[in-house]
């Protein structure tokens, strides 16, 4: 692991095409205008995308979306901790079953976790930590990497996929055998360390806007700039988590991602100009790194293996 002391730098040299790392254009909300998105993100210099999958439907409309645009998407399927509320144990149980023999169709599982906010039903977080269990399995079967959703849950998460893994007999206790990325990364900096040695990616979203805005949110600041540069990746987590018009919920979608990347960079102190070319094409790199061929696991140098 880089020393996080160190300054971050970075070379230009290749592709420094913009990745969102994780949106939502299979949502039901911005599904029928998913082409035009997708047409302003590509205009935007926008050259990867990962949806997320929350459960089966969505799921479906991901892999429509995938046959028009094959290149540009990546896609998750995995049911999310909101939607674990939304239906009985039987019904958990027939979706982590599909999730089993339509995985194969996805580059990856997710999004999964926990979120034990305060407005979630907490009769039902022994569902969610079930669910996660199954779907962390279910990654560990397909080799695929495992996208996480962790609010205000974040021990209790790093305890589970640590238990996972030493359940894991082909694999060293500390290692999962497949590469994390946790989205929207809303943790303190000792919970950050956690997860970057179980080999996590951390992604950040708008709240790096409104940081570097003086909005508050320093501990997100804080927490960029504790990731060392070859496991971060930034997202927008459309049309979820706008930064505009509190009044607009509407407008956050995947072309907006470079606002982050340039928050990010002034978070950093680094050159807006030169350094939005440089931290994309490494970002670039790590995106292929967590969503590439199997067994491309990140160790803790940050290299693949
Ligand atoms: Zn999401």
């Amino acid at each position: 692991m880089s020393d996080p002391e160190a300054p971050l730098t970075i070379s230009h040299s290749g592709d420094s095409g913009l990745t969102d790392s994780h949106c939502h254009l299979s949502d039901e909300r911005v599904f029928a205008e998913a082409d035009a998105l997708i047409a302003r993100a590509m205009n935007a210099g926008v050259t990867r995308i990962a949806l997320a999958g929350v459960e089966p439907a969505e799921w479906t409309r991901q892999l429509e979306l995938k046959a028009r645009y094959s290149d540009l998407l990546t896609l998750n399927f995995g049911l999310h901790p909101w939607w674990v509320e939304k239906y009985s144990r039987a019904e958990l149980d027939s979706i982590l079953h599909e999730l089993d023999t339509r995985v194969a169709h996805a580059q990856g599982v997710g999004e999964t976790g926990l979120d034990f906010h305060s407005k979630r039903n907490a009769s039902r977080f022994d569902d969610q930590r079930e669910a996660f269990r199954q779907q962390i399995r279910i990654a560990k079967k397909h080799s695929k990497p495992l996208v996480l959703h962790v609010v205000q849950a974040h021990e209790e998460c790093v305890k589970i996929l640590k238990e996972e893994c030493s359940s894991a007999k082909s694999m060293g206790a500390s290692d999962l055998g497949i590469p994390i990325l946790v989205h929207s990364y809303s943790g303190n900096v000792t919970q950050l360390q956690e997860y970057l040695r179980l080999g996590a990616f951390i992604s950040y979203s708008g709240t790096l806007v409104r940081a570097a805005q003086g909005d508050g949110h320093e501990k997100t600041a804080k927490a960029l700039l504790n990731t060392p540069i070859q496991r971060l990746l930034f997202e927008t987590d459309a049309p979820d988590q706008g930064w505009g018009d509190p009044e607009n919920s509407d407008e956050n979608e995947p072309a907006r991602v470079r606002e982050v990347y340039e928050a990010a960079l002034k978070i950093m102190e680094l050159p807006l100009q030169s350094g939005l070319p440089a931290l994309a094409e490494v970002v670039g790199k790590n995106f292929r790194r967590l969503f590439g061929a199997l067994g491309n696991v990140p160790n803790d140098h940050g290299s693949a293996r």
